[in-house]
């Protein structure tokens, strides 16, 4: 195994807890490869774990284990099987969810979403890339998929001097997957849908919604209708809004394979349709903002912010007493308490009084590592008008 060196102040973040070690911090690559697991030595010498090397990203180093021991495929299988122990303990009512969730898994660069049969990866750095034959093999010795794709049409395997085509790694792979998840059927694109196919971050809290959703509903930023199809039961009737015609067409099957009668989709930009429907002095006893990250970089935070505000505006006007607004940030950057401050200034614009009835995170099966903030992502509050 090649060694690299690392900086005192690289070692200093390790011993945080934080997998990452930045270009700046390396002060010699000696022989590393693209891709390959290098040991990390400190200035002294001394071996800090064994890590993937990329030589394209700000991020060179992703340290998989504080041991000095060889990233085979007995270390691959054993990561992978304890993921899928923590999933067998901790989902219940679906046959989808994220089996390996990167860092939160201690496997930094994978993801892996599991759909019933099917498995879908994600390799989002040079040395799970350079991985995926052993990850593949690994993962059909565990689970006997009919078929895993490479979902590798990801952005930041740009920034990985990576290619950016899909790939079928194994077995054969539908144009469409049944996916049941909380007592509903819905179909998933595993090759072009967002994401992987289904948002199953949001698994657990389209239950939560649902929980608390009643009277005429809008989801905005609807997707495939997670939220909607899961509140209709609850509802007097829903409405799902997206801009996106691709992703409506899929949430229009899955309405009808549900038999929800009570629910509608339309294809408009979110902003502009709340703006028409409070000109139109419509109300809504539950409204559901899903959006898409506002916030990509630190550097549009503010514009981000902005964005949510005035998405949070524009809901709040709809509601009446006792209404439900679910809000939801999935951008890294908006921490909670900036969610909450920029509710609450969108409330008090609207002349309205929220009171939070849930806090809540992405679903269990995405698990965040404590000492490494990148793994919560996703915020949401249920919020009631008062
Ligand atoms: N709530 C969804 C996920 C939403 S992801 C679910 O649970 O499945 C964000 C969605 O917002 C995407 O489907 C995207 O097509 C849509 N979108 C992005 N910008 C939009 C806009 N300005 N107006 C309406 N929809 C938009």
């Amino acid at each position: 195994m090649n060694s690299v060196k690392v900086s005192r102040k690289a070692e200093l973040r390790v011993e945080s807890g934080h997998p990452w070690i930045y270009s700046s911090d390396v002060t010699d690559r000696a022989k590393a490869q693209p891709g390959e697991a290098v040991r990390v030595l400190n200035q002294r010498g001394q071996c800090l774990g064994v890590a993937h090397y990329s030589a394209a990203s700000q991020i060179t180093l992703r340290l998989l284990t504080h041991k000095d021991e060889p990233l085979d495929r007995a270390f691959y299988l054993n990561r992978l099987r304890t993921a899928l122990e923590f999933r067998q303990r901790a989902v219940t009512n679906t046959d989808s969810y994220r089996l390996v969730h990167a860092e939160g898994d201690l496997l930094p660069g994978l993801m892996v979403d599991r759909y019933g049969d099917y498995l879908v990866l994600q390799l989002l750095d040079q040395g799970m890339d350079a991985a995926s034959a052993t990850l593949t093999d690994c993962l059909q010795e565990l689970l006997q998929p009919k078929g895993i794709l490479a979902r590798n049409d990801v952005f930041v395997r740009k920034l990985e001097d990576l290619s950016q085509e899909p790939e079928v790694l194994a077995g054969e792979i539908p144009e469409r997957v049944l996916v049941h998840m909380n007592g509903l059927q819905m179909e998933a694109d595993l090759r072009h849908g967002q994401k992987t196919g289904v948002y199953l971050d949001q698994r657990e809290n389209y239950v939560a919604a649902a929980r608390w959703a009643h009277g005429r509903a809008l989801d905005c930023f609807t997707s495939s209708g997670g939220f909607a199809l899961h509140m209709a039961p609850k509802c007097e009737s829903v409405e799902g809004v997206d801009s996106g015609p691709e992703v409506l067409k899929t949430a229009e099957i899955n309405r009808a394979a549900n038999g929800l009668a009570n629910v509608s989709f339309r294809e408009a930009n979110a902003f502009d349709y709340l703006s028409g429907l409070a000109q139109a002095r419509r109300a809504f006893e539950t409204v559901v903002l899903d959006p898409p990250a506002f916030a990509k970089s630190r550097a549009n935070l503010d514009a981000a912010l902005r964005g949510y505000k005035e998405i949070n505006f524009k809901a709040l006007k709809l509601l009446s007493r006792r209404g439900i607004l679910v809000t939801c940030s999935c951008s890294h950057h908006v921490g909670e308490n900036d969610l909450m401050e920029v509710v609450a200034q969108a409330a008090l614009d609207a002349g309205r009084t929220l009171r939070i009835l849930e806090r809540r995170t992405q679903a269990q099966d995405h698990p965040i590592l404590l000492t490494v903030p990148e793994t919560l992502y996703l915020k949401l509050f249920i919020c009631e008008v008062i």
